[in-house]
């Protein structure tokens, strides 16, 4: 594995170092989707408010009923509190009801990203404003928090997310680190545990090969995160499932800012068909799991979304509508193009 600097800087998304490019079979997306008709999907981890109106009707397209939305950084670092309550806000208001627009279910985790954590006189601050955003309704995790250098601070402000989440009753999400993987996530599930958390109630998050063992065999969630042209690439998340089997596995796409995709977890079932994995497997990795992962929060009614969402773009949320002048309320996108 290189690291190659000059990129990372150019696309930090997810903090990740460039790694070698990994060719990815044609998928042929649009010729195999059928495959995958009336299958259900849920991505626990996608950040929706760097997506399009495009992206969340492709995803209400392709099966995806319901999403979280963990928090995290925005692609430079944040100056002053409230940015960070603005976003919080946006999380468990705004793009909640965009995301209803589309029909699809939205729920969040709350926390201070890792980066962000080396910035202390900032993050005390976010730790005192976090508890008014941990108890609000769809709330269904501490996340996505952990490591990212490895730092003190980092390990601080971990720990005390911890603490937190004991205390809210709340699953806690974790980032584990993209350079020195192995050893961040094996330090971030030792201090979990230091904490007295039940592994049941963490997700690890942004596997690979080299970290789902002990993952899996410690008791915790182990959730993969599949890029585009990266190295977890959904071929290789096939051959994990046929490994190790779907039992607390999860899929995600991890969407955010960066180059992504938010039919990831879709388009990885697709894939797992073509490999001739059961329907119920599949079920699990891409839907049933995270929900029960998530649903220790008591936020998750699966009835709110698996006969799909009530779809009506002419609501509004403190006044502000999705649509713009002279545009009808649509959910079955015939509007898409407006001609005058
Ligand atoms: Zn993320």
């Amino acid at each position: 594995m290189c690291l190659n600097h000059k990129e990372f800087e150019q696309n930090p998304s997810h903090f990740e170092e460039s790694e070698e490019v990994v060719a990815q079979t044609d998928l042929s997306w649009e010729s195999h989707r059928s495959l995958i008709q009336g299958m259900r999907f849920f991505d626990p981890h996608i950040h929706m408010v760097s997506r399009t109106t495009d992206d969340y009707e492709a995803m209400r397209d392709a099966g995806i009923v319901a999403l979280i939305e963990p928090a995290f950084w925005v692609g430079q670092p944040r100056t002053g509190l409230s940015t960070f309550k603005d976003y919080f806000s946006s999380l468990v208001g705004w793009e909640r009801f965009r995301s209803s627009q589309f029909g699809i279910k939205h729920y969040c985790t709350i926390g201070l990203n890792s980066r962000e954590a080396n910035n202390e006189p900032l993050a005390e601050q976010v730790m005192e404003i976090l508890p008014l955003y941990l108890y609000k309704e769809g709330v269904v995790g501490v996340g996505e928090i952990g490591f990212d250098d490895q730092t003190a601070a980092e390990e601080k402000y971990y720990r005390m997310q911890l603490e937190m989440a004991k205390k809210a009753k709340l699953p806690v999400q974790i980032h584990t680190p993209h350079r020195d993987k192995k050893r961040g996530t094996e330090r971030s599930m030792a201090i979990a545990l230091e904490h007295g958390i039940d592994p049941s109630w963490v997700i690890v998050d942004h596997n690979n090969e080299e970290t789902v063992k002990s993952v899996l065999d410690q008791g915790f969630w182990a959730a993969f995160t599949i890029y585009p042209f990266t190295k977890m690439s959904n071929e290789r998340m096939v051959k994990i499932v046929e490994q190790y089997g779907p039992e607390r596995i999860m899929v995600n796409s991890a969407a955010d800012w960066g180059i992504s995709d938010p039919l990831a977890i879709p388009k990885t079932a697709v894939l797992m068909k073509l490999n001739g994995i059961s329907d119920e497997t599949i079920r699990l990795v891409t839907y049933q799991n995270a929900i029960d992962a998530f649903a220790k929060s008591g936020q998750i009614d699966v009835s709110d979304f698996e006969n799909g969402l009530t779809i009506d773009q002419s609501q509004k949320f403190n006044g502000n509508t999705i649509l713009r002048g002279g545009q009808e309320p649509d959910a079955k996108k015939t509007n898409t193009l407006i001609i005058k």
